[in-house]
């Protein structure tokens, strides 16, 4: 085992889970063994919502720009240690080195954003009667909880921690069990840049601890991201319980590909969208609809995607039923009737046999019946269907449970907007493979890829992790009539 069994992270230090239960915590490059986590019970839970309730008074009356000088310094330490923490991205994920650092330069970005909260959260002050005025502040909400998936170990803890905890409040973190260890190093690099003990804290479980969250009186708000399924269990559980909840969920993205697109620029884009992170983005490409005769572009396609090469420029997928699920769908996407002109399935990299490898795959002629039209897939797959008019594009789009994000590939500005105003989903890109917002916008879908109101980061996020103190005040004799009272 390559690292020492992974502990709690309580109050500044690691700690010893009151269970003996771990899970196995297993590279998908080469299938080697790097740790256990603990399955830590709600034991575990109380003594981190302790630690965070007793470090909330000091840290809350901090001013934000006091509070801020800990994120400009992690800042600097996520830009010292970049190497270090992509390097252990990858090795727990299965990613390229490129994407782990691409994936922690998107951490120093959202941690820039948070760097200028203090900009943005000032309050509003009127005068309004005579020497009346009304003022508003943003105020923290107390101990929050942001439970994580496997696909970013490091920057989606990150869509949440700066900024949750530079409004003031205090966090527990629920990290993926499949990717535990970058949340740790998250914790050291926080710690060292000044944050006191028991403002962040990391619980590590499963399921159990998941519901305990939802379950706890003193845990004011629980963000989530991760699959539908557990989106919808975990918003309702929390909501049922007076929480504040914010669940993103899974997704099935579109691009729609018109004539006129512009042949290699398109190509790229979407064999970089449908394979980057193997595919497993919510915000991947998943499903092309080519409008019209895009034969052109389609062969296009193929030779990209054929320049994918699995342990070269495609990572692993997270593990061997993940694996197995993915090659499942392009079976029954043949069999189905669908043609496969490139197939991943079978994918093996020399010197890393028990490494999880799917290859680039290309699927064309998909109906859109088929499962692989329709459901998450969560690999580096793209299902080809195609329609005659925008129109019908658009129903297909349209008729997809989730909404995360669409694009179109076209040169014509009229049928871009359309596409942009018609299409049902929280993100939109017109020539961009991957419409991820970058700051200060913010991020998060619609329909069902996002359960609860207002989006995961940027200034959209100000509203979640705060509440509003509206004050009323009058201190001049001469005020006039009193009229509320
Ligand atoms: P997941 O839903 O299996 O797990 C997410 C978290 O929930 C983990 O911390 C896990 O321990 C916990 N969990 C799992 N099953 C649970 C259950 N039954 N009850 C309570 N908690 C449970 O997701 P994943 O496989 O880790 O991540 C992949 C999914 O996340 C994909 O569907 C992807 O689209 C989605 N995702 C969405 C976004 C977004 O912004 N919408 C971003 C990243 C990933």
């Amino acid at each position: 085992m390559k690292y020492p069994p992974l502990k709690n992270y309580i109050n500044g230090k690691q700690v010893a889970a009151s269970s003996q239960k771990t899970l196995e915590v297993v590279s998908p490059i080469d299938g080697s063994l790097l740790s256990t986590v603990p399955l830590s019970t709600a034991k575990d839970l109380n003594d981190a919502v302790q630690a965070a309730q007793e470090a909330f008074p000091e840290w809350s009356r901090r001013p934000i720009k006091e509070r801020v000088q800990v994120f400009f310094k992690y800042k600097t330490l996520l830009e010292r240690d970049l190497n270090a923490l992509a390097a252990l991205v990858q090795e727990e994920n299965g990613k390229t080195l490129g994407e782990a650092v691409a994936e922690v330069e998107k951490c120093i970005e959202l941690t820039e954003f948070a760097t200028s909260l203090p900009q943005l959260v000032s309050g509003e002050v009127l005068e309004v009667s005579k020497g009346v005025e009304c003022r508003t502040e943003h105020v923290p909400l107390g101990v929050v909880a942001s439970i994580v998936p496997f696909n970013f170990p490091a920057m989606v803890p990150n869509w949440t921690i700066p900024n949750a905890i530079a409004l003031g409040n205090c966090m527990i973190m629920k990290p993926s069990e499949k990717v535990p260890l970058s949340c740790i190093k998250i914790a050291e690099l926080l710690k060292e840049a000044g944050l006191p003990d028991g403002v962040f804290n990391i619980v590590n479980g499963d399921v159990e601890i998941v519901n305990a969250i939802c379950d706890h009186p003193a845990i004011e708000a629980v963000s989530f991201v991760g699959s539908t399924k557990v989106a919808k269990i975990v918003y309702q559980r929390a909501t049922h319980n007076y929480k504040r909840a914010l669940a993103l969920g899974g997704a099935k993205n579109h691009l729609m590909v018109l004539p006129d697109a512009k042949e290699d620029m398109t190509a790229a884009n979407v064999v970089a969208s449908m394979s980057g992170c193997a595919g497993q983005r919510c915000m991947a490409a998943s499903a092309m609809v080519g409008v019209g005769n895009v034969d052109h572009i389609i062969d296009k396609i193929v030779t990209e995607a054929k320049k994918v090469v699995p342990g070269v420029n495609l990572g692993a997928v997270i593990n061997k039923e993940s694996k197995e699920r993915i090659e499942r769908y392009i079976a029954e996407a043949e069999k189905d009737g669908a043609k496969i002109l490139v197939d991943g399935r079978g994918a093996k990299v020399e010197g890393k046999e028990n490494g999880t490898y799917v290859g680039p795959t290309v699927i064309d002629f998909v109906k859109p019946q088929m499962s692989v039209a329709k459901e998450e897939i969560f690999g580096p797959v793209i299902s080809i269907m195609r329609t005659n008019t925008i129109d019908e594009a658009l129903e297909i789009e349209n008729a997809n449970p989730y909404g995360n994000a669409a694009s179109v590939f076209t040169q014509n500005g009229g049928l871009a907007r359309y596409i942009i105003d018609h299409a049902s989903a929280g993100m939109i890109g017109v020539n961009v493979g991957v419409p991820v917002p970058r700051e200060p916008f913010s991020f998060g879908g619609w329909n069902e890829s996002k359960f609860g109101v207002g989006d995961i980061t940027g200034k959209s996020s100000i509203e979640f992790w705060t509440k509003l103190k509206k004050s009323t005040t009058k201190w001049n004799p001469e005020a006039g009539v009193n009229w509320m009272s």
